[in-house]
């Protein structure tokens, strides 16, 4: 794989054709396996990182994807563009209530891919056994913190405890292992983490703190508000001894930190340094949002409009196509750190995380 610099610019360049066949290939030699799937832009929590407290001007529901429209889709990424995981996302996609079928469907494509869901886990105690069945192979929680009264503000809704049920459905139903996703609050954020790694490591999920990044509706994302993987990591360090996790990191975006007690590996924590140390050298992602765009970066400006193609009537090819091509023309890095930088209109939500 061509490694490209980090932090290098984000600017347009004219490319040439995608090659026609092949993986799913960008012209910096990065092949995309992992599809993200936005289901909805609706969510019932309103974090404030990411939405408004008077949430948004909702997708119409023609705007988005029919499930039948969807599964053409993923069948095609599946069998002929090489995505080899797909995880679904939003929004909130516990809130779409054929979530179990689309799960199982994908599970029947072949070659099956991998089947990953990323929830803030409301309502997930009474699904996630039915999802465990129709297919899915492992679950991201979103938890930013343990203590009811900083997840009621930062969440602006009191469901603490639906969220801890979830966890606890989701480990009883071999969902394994249950990721934890945490981004931190720039006051309290030291503290909870601290006590989310100990609530981690007594349940045997795995925590993953990601930085914040400039994807709030709002665009009030300040660069140094963000709790950086080195402060995180120094805050953690106070109270538990970290060493570098030996497994190989790939393309994986966390860099994984064992925790130890003399000889004794208690758990691993995993830290998402997507603003102070971008990975988009690495990126294997692809993006599908609710209303049928392929994004090829979280930050991309761009989409590609498959939902009007395929409500255009065009045959797979033209599908296959217009989908490599906008692989083809990602940008090296998000550019975050670029002093040009410019936030995407499409806030998290509606992207997809
Ligand atoms: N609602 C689901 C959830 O919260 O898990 C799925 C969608 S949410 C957009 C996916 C992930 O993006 C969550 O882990 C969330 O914490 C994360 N996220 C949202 N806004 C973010 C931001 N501005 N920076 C970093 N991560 C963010
Ligand atoms: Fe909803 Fe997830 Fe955004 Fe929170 S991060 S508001 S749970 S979509």
């Amino acid at each position: 794989m061509t490694v490209v610099s980090l932090g290098v610019p984000s600017v347009h360049r004219p490319v040439g054709p995608a090659p026609a066949d092949g993986p799913l290939v960008d012209t910096f030699g990065r092949v995309a396996t992992d599809l993200r799937v936005s289901l909805t832009d609706l969510c019932n929590l309103r974090c404030t990182y990411c939405m408004p407290a008077e949430g948004l001007d909702w997708m119409p529901s023609d705007q988005k994807l029919h499930a039948g429209e969807l599964m053409r889709l993923l069948r095609l990424a599946v069998t002929r563009l090489g995505i080899t995981s797909v995880r679904f996302t939003g929004g909130e996609p516990l809130v779409v209530p054929h979530l179990e079928e689309l799960v199982a469907a994908t599970a029947a494509l072949r070659p099956r891919p991998e089947i990953t869901l990323t929830t803030n886990g409301v309502g997930l105690a009474r699904r996630a056994a039915t999802l465990r069945e129709a297919g899915l192979d492992r679950i991201n929680v979103s938890l930013d913190t343990v203590d009811a009264a900083r997840f009621a503000a930062i969440t602006r809704r009191d469901r603490l405890d639906d969220v801890l049920a979830g966890l606890r459905a989701a480990k009883d139903a071999g969902l394994h292992p249950v990721k934890v996703n945490a981004v931190l609050d720039p006051v309290s954020g030291r503290a909870d983490a601290v006590e989310l790694l100990r609530f981690c490591l007594e349940h045997g999920y795995q925590l993953r703190i990601i930085e914040q990044m400039p994807l709030d509706a709002g665009h009030s994302w300040q660069r140094d508000r963000v709790l950086d993987a080195a402060e995180i990591l120094t805050a953690l360090r106070r109270h538990f001894t970290l060493q570098p996790d030996p497994q190989p990191r790939g393309s994986a975006p966390a860099q994984l930190w064992q925790v130890v007690e003399g000889t004794r590996v208690l758990g691993r924590v995993g830290i998402i340094a997507s603003v102070s140390q971008a990975f988009c050298a690495s990126c294997d992602r692809s993006r599908l949002t609710a209303d049928g765009q392929v994004r090829n970066c979280l930050f991309a400006r761009d989409e590609t409009d498959l939902r009007a193609l395929l409500r255009s009537g065009a045959d797979d090819a033209a599908l296959e196509a217009a989908w490599r091509q906008a692989m083809w023309s990602k940008a090296a890095g998000h550019g975050i750190n670029d002093p040009d930088f410019v936030q995407p209109t499409r806030p998290m939500s509606a992207i997809g995380g």
